[in-house]
């Protein structure tokens, strides 16, 4: 195992998380030929693994769950015609700079073009973040959009990552949602406390409490391996503000399709006071294919983990369908969009 930089602030961890994939492999004792890297798809999406995270990956195996998720392959070559660039339609659904509004009574709010850390199935991975807002004036638009439409309760804040954002503009964001009188909830989809625990510091702490809306934090972890004693504790932090703290995964060959990682993951959570929300079956993002798993699979998984587990600790397994006014319940009904 590598050592992480202790008391390092979140700044300094994205300062100095690995940026390619030959260091990536140098520093966990790795032949990228054994996986193979793929270099073009490097080009196309850098690689991006803060020291924390690549801390609780196993050293001198190439197949370990988390550097899966993190590593450009082979697989990533592979061009198939039912992968494309925005699988989930949000490119017909901006309806300001950087808002899209996709649900009835709630949008979404891309606030970040950076992540902390670089998913290979991300299905933003195509996004053109260079266009999205990256100040209060630009969210300007977005803002008054959500206020002349009182059927909005909710906006979710998303990216790329939003706890990327500075804490003086997000906590000015957030204060600015508040004063919009129909606004009730707040949700976060993030990763960050997971690759970069100490980014759940006191002055998000502050900003997060503050705020009269119902807070919502959900979170991405695949993999129990990605919950070590710095996420558990971040996790407490976030609790302590008075948010609820949800997880959505990605069902990823490999990685976590098999019952005892989805178990034990389900329990981690449940036995940290996480909720497992949604299970989902991978977006067909272009370059991502080696990722997907058999629906029929997942199916059977969830099948199981809901008879081994009480009901709250069981995922919802759903897929995204563009254009649909949900996610949609992944059933067997329901296979013919999918492979
Ligand atoms: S953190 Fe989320 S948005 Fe960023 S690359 Fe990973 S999955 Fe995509």
């Amino acid at each position: 195992m590598i050592g992480s930089p202790d008391n390092a602030t979140w700044q300094r961890a994205m300062k100095f998380a690995i940026r390619d994939s030959l260091r990536l492999c140098q520093a966990l004792g790795i032949d990228p030929n054994e996986l193979p890297v793929s270099e073009s798809g490097e080009r196309q999406f850098p690689v991006f693994v803060p020291l924390e995270f690549l801390a609780r990956m196993k050293h001198g195996d190439p197949f370990d769950p988390l550097l899966l998720q993190v590593i450009p392959r082979s697989g990533e070559n592979i061009v198939s015609p039912d992968f494309t660039s925005d699988p989930v339609g949000d490119n017909i659904v901006e309806m300001a700079p950087g808002l899209l509004h996709k649900y009835i009574g709630r949008v979404l709010l891309i606030v970040s073009g950076a992540c902390a850390v670089h998913c290979r199935y991300c299905f933003r991975r195509h996004y053109p973040y260079s266009t999205a807002p990256k100040s209060i004036d630009h969210w300007l638009p977005a803002l008054e959009y959500i206020r002349s439409d009182a059927s909005i309760h909710e906006v979710i804040l998303s990216g790329g990552d939003p706890l990327t954002v500075a804490d003086p503009q997000l906590s000015q964001l957030v204060e600015l949602l508040g004063d919009i009188p129909h606004l009730t909830r707040l949700r976060i989809h993030t990763r960050v406390p997971v690759v970069i625990p100490q980014r759940v510091d006191a002055n998000l702490c502050a900003w997060l409490e503050r705020s009269r809306l119902a807070k919502w934090v959900v979170l991405h972890i695949n993999h129990a391996q990605e919950i070590d004693s710095s996420v558990v504790a971040a996790i407490h932090r976030l609790k302590a503000t008075g948010t609820t703290v949800l997880n959505q995964s990605v069902l990823l060959r490999d990685v976590n399709d098999n019952i005892k990682t989805l178990q034990e993951l389900c329990e981690q959570l449940v036995d940290i006071g996480v909720m497992p929300y949604y299970l989902h079956q991978l977006d067909r993002v272009d370059g991502a294919s080696h990722f997907e798993s058999d629906p029929i699979l997942g199916l059977s998984l969830v099948e199981e983990l809901a008879k081994r587990l009480p009901g709250y600790a069981v995922p919802r397994y759903v897929s995204e369908i563009a254009g649909e006014p949900n996610k949609t319940p992944v059933a067997l009904s329901a296979l013919s969009h999918l492979p």
